[in-house]
């Protein structure tokens, strides 16, 4: 859970439950009278599922969607009975009665998989509870229109199946003017005159930002609650979750010249301080993304390239106190998740997932907590 022990660390990760709980809460403001679910998917987004799947549930949280039903097992072990938890990726084939132990809800994408979970009702002698999702127009998983007319001309396509929410997914929702946007809405409203009335989902969090159209009955976001910006053209509404600092591990001062790094990409201009951290892109950091670390507030530009273990800054402009043992920060208030990954070319979910396993972790408690 915490992972490597403090003391042998190189690295720290902190994830702040309280800022995620905050985020939670606002996107269900913004989601007016929708309910308010919560991605988890991938180890929620690599910051500890085991840790934020409860600390959502304690503030209220009904509703978790992962993408594996290994991950669903896991979150399952965290919040106990009670919660819903959708797995996305639908239902590997014989894999229905994992689901019925874990009391998983499967996100039926094919007209197949839903045979499966027909035969496995008439199989135990009672109806299960499925999700529907519908492609409408991101054309990566769902029942197409074909599919819900096929259901709508035949009833018994859904014997022994509960319809406990229809979801549809979004392609362009962080692009507010893009005209996909309403061809979904318009896309998902239709297909579900197909299907038995029932709770529907869409919205996932940039999703929630497009109005109450898209709201529906439960909005899923995942991004969001960790920090991400739901909003890309405007100003971040939610709060950083999580900080990344790493350990100094050597001091050096260099003579003009000197060659910095693999390939020797920079050299010393002027003699200079450095600085090696114990942090490179086997900790997930992009390779690519050269930027700074933080020492007291004071920027220190990474110096040539970025290692799979370590770092090397140019720590001439630090405070003179910098020494060994010491901790800069990478991922802060002076640096966010999203600007990472404009450097590195991607986006902050690619950051967030791939931050690696090696890291001193330590979780804050939501404020509100009593243990
Ligand atoms: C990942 C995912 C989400 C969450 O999306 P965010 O952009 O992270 O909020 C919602 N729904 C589906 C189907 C997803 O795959």
């Amino acid at each position: 859970m915490s992972g490597v022990k403090a003391g042998l660390a190189g690295a720290f990760l902190t994830i702040d439950l309280d800022a995620v709980v905050t985020n939670w809460r606002l996107l269900c403001a913004k989601a007016g009278g929708a309910a308010c679910a919560a991605v988890v998917k991938a180890d929620a987004y690599g910051l500890g599922a085991a840790e934020i799947a409860p600390a959502l549930r304690d503030a209220g949280c009904r509703d978790f969607f992962v993408a594996l039903p290994e991950e669903g097992l896991d979150v399952r072990a965290a919040v106990g009975k009670g919660p819903r938890i959708f797995v996305l990726n639908g239902t590997p084939t014989g894999a229905e009665a994992d689901f019925i132990a874990g009391s998983l809800i499967p996100v039926v994408n094919t007209l197949g998989e839903l045979a499966g979970w027909r035969a496995h009702a008439a199989h135990i002698g009672r109806a299960v509870p499925v999700a529907l999702q519908l492609d409408t127009g991101m054309t990566r998983l769902g029942l197409s229109a074909g599919d819900t007319a096929a259901i709508a001309a035949d009833a018994s396509l859904l014997d022994g199946i509960e319809v406990e929410l229809v979801v549809s997914h979004l392609a362009c929702a962080d692009e507010p003017e893009h005209p996909a946007n309403a061809a979904q809405l318009t896309a998902f409203r239709s297909m579900r005159r197909d299907l038995p009335a029932s709770p529907a989902s869409l919205a996932n969090s940039p999703g929630i930002f497009l109005g109450a159209d898209y709201h529906f009955d439960l909005a899923r976001p995942g991004a969001a609650l960790y920090g991400i910006n739901p909003t890309p053209a405007s100003p971040n509404p939610m709060r950083q979750a999580v900080s990344l600092s790493a350990r100094v591990i050597q001091v050096r001062d260099v003579a003009a010249g000197a060659g910095i790094g693999y390939g020797h990409t920079v050299s010393a201009e002027r003699p200079a301080r450095l600085a090696t951290i114990s942090l490179g892109y086997a900790d997930g950091w992009p390779r690519n993304a050269s930027m700074c670390a933080f020492f007291s507030g004071v920027r220190l530009p990474f110096a040539g390239r970025v290692s799979m273990d370590s770092i090397i800054l140019d720590a001439t402009n630090a405070p003179a106190s910098l020494a060994e043992g010491d901790c800069v920060d990478l991922i802060c208030a002076e640096q966010t998740i999203d600007e990472i990954a404009t450097a590195a070319g991607t986006i902050g979910y690619e950051i967030l997932t791939r931050l690696g396993n090696r890291f001193h972790r330590r979780y804050v408690k939501p404020a509100t907590a009593t243990a």
